[in-house]
């Protein structure tokens, strides 16, 4: 088992507190930053980022965060999360930590298209999308993978130990995100 911390300011936390859980993993609300103390990993969740960047300012989290991150953990960012540790953010323009070398449009989808659920490009295709008022990945650095997309863009990336979605993996059933970034200890059989 793995003490997996989940961000919990704001926003989608217990949903990824509960696909940890069923993976075996032991997920650690985190509100300030002893909290971050001996994590094995850390989820950004969905929300709303400008608030979440105003509370961990507030909360003087950065500076445990970026600890955090130089012991190399595995960190799962997801939609307002992926805002939060892109390079550069418009729509409109607000700080992030740059933790992963992408390009991120918030609210990008347009009006018709703000919430929609999809499936994922083949060969992904089995992998489902809930998009929320979703932001679009314009710009991906060289060494960043894109280990999904739809519509031909990247939904999922990965630079060395941070992934970042613009989806919402914990608000579905599945599991596989989850287990991509941070593993299972629980037997398969106990996960059907
Ligand atoms: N639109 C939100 C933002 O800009 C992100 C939405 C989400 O996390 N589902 O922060």
């Amino acid at each position: 088992m793995a003490r997996v911390g989940v961000l919990a300011l704001q926003g989608a936390f217990a949903a990824h507190a509960r696909a940890l859980a069923r993976l075996g993993h032991d997920a650690v609300l985190v509100r300030r930053p002893p909290d971050l103390d001996g994590l094995e990993g850390l989820v950004l969740p969905g929300g709303e980022s400008t608030t979440q960047l105003r509370l961990l300012d507030h909360l003087g989290l950065v500076p445990a965060l970026e600890r955090l991150r130089l012991g190399g953990v595995p960190v799962l960012a997801t939609c307002a999360g992926l805002i939060l540790l892109a390079r550069r953010v418009t729509g409109p323009a607000q700080p992030s930590l740059g933790w992963l070398d992408v390009d991120v449009a918030r609210n990008a989808w347009g009006r018709q298209l703000e919430s929609f659920e999809a499936a994922a490009d083949p060969p992904r295709d089995d992998l489902p999308l809930v998009l929320i008022r979703a932001p679009r990945v314009t710009a991906v650095g060289e060494d960043v993978e894109v280990l999904a997309a739809y519509a031909g863009e990247p939904v999922l990336v990965r630079q060395g130990a941070v992934t970042g979605a613009t989806f919402h993996p914990e608000l579905t059933d599945r599991l596989d995100v989850h287990r991509e970034v941070f593993g299972a200890v629980t037997p398969a059989r106990a996960l059907a």
